[in-house]
């Protein structure tokens, strides 16, 4: 970590509500202290009513930029000056950069998921995959699956069902894709859609910790050992849900290098240089399993 700041120290910050789990601060600042650039990153909690105050602060203060969490990902976008293609499709942004006094949202995430599921595109194209989850991760994943992976068929499971028909009617606008299926989540009757997906991804938050027991299902029957499973989740590394289907012979990706991948674009929007990611993907896994957080 820095020891000394100037007058020219650039700063980055992190808003979010709650703000104390997030393993961004560790990420960027360990990058930035290890390429030895003179800018520092801070988390800044802040409730929705200070939304806006902490957009306009970003330009008061000649900030570089921001990463965005949870619950302000969607509700920023009304005071940002420009979106990305992906941001503007997703409806998210989790980054912002301060371009010379216009500030530019993007949605780094969907590069994150391009990385993780890269070395099984072509298992993917052409596939059916079910995603479980409608919040914004799933945005991502099926932005993400729609552009660069061009699946067959893709199910969307959810507690509410009526979230996930709403996520399809405006996927169906944006991305003109008309092979949605929408199901709830019901891990008996969801047993022959998992089984016959060849991708299934979760996004969502059951079997993030400290709930490491909770998982979307426990059924078996569900996985085997022609599939792919995604869980977004990075804290623990190895879900409940990796473990079982792990069991039947599935090949399981944690969200860790998600993690990591989105984190180094940010990087790279802000600085115009390559994060160090696979040194800083050792570092925080051995940093997760030593220190979870309370
Ligand atoms: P979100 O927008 O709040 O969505 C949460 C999702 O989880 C919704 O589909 C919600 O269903 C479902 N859910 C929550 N509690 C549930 C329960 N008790 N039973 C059934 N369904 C439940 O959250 P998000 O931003 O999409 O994040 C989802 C997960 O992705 C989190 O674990 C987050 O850490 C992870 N994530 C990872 C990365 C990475 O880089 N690896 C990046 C972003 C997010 P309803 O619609 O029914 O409420």
């Amino acid at each position: 970590m820095k020891d000394s700041f100037f007058s020219n120290t650039e700063l980055i910050g992190l808003i979010g509500h709650p703000i104390r789990h997030s393993y961004s601060p560790i990420i960027q600042n360990y990058a930035l202290d290890k390429m030895n650039l003179d800018y520092v990153y801070l988390p800044f909690d802040v409730p929705m009513e200070n939304l806006k105050n902490a957009v306009n602060a970003v330009l008061a203060l000649g900030m570089k930029g921001l990463n965005v969490t949870l619950p302000h990902k969607e509700k920023i976008i009304k005071h940002l000056d420009e979106l990305s293609e992906e941001a503007s499709i997703i409806g998210a942004v989790n980054t912002v950069v301060n371009d010379h006094g216009k500030l530019i949202g993007y949605n780094t995430d969907a590069f994150g998921i391009i990385e993780t599921l890269n070395p099984f595109k072509d298992r993917i194209t052409g596939s059916k995959v079910s995603v479980i989850g409608a919040g914004g991760s799933a945005r991502a994943v099926i932005y993400t699956l729609l552009r660069h992976f061009k699946p067959d068929e893709i199910n969307i499971i959810n507690r509410t069902q009526q979230r996930a028909d709403t996520l399809v009617n405006d996927f169906s606008l944006k991305m003109r894709y008309d092979c949605f299926h929408t199901f709830e989540l019901f891990p008996p009757d969801n047993v022959e859609l998992l089984s016959s997906s060849k991708l299934i991804v979760n996004a969502t938050t059951i079997g993030m910790y400290p709930d490491i027991e909770d998982t979307v299902t426990d059924i078996d029957e569900s996985f085997n050992e022609d599939q792919i499973v995604f869980d977004l989740i990075y804290n623990p590394t190895q879900t409940r849900l990796l473990q079982l289907a792990k069991s039947q012979g599935a090949k399981v990706v944690s969200g860790l290098k998600m993690l990591i991948a989105q984190a180094a674009k940010s990087f790279e929007l802000w600085t115009g240089l390559e994060m160090p990611s696979a040194e800083i993907a050792e570092k925080l896994e051995y940093f997760i399993l030593k220190n979870s957080y309370k």
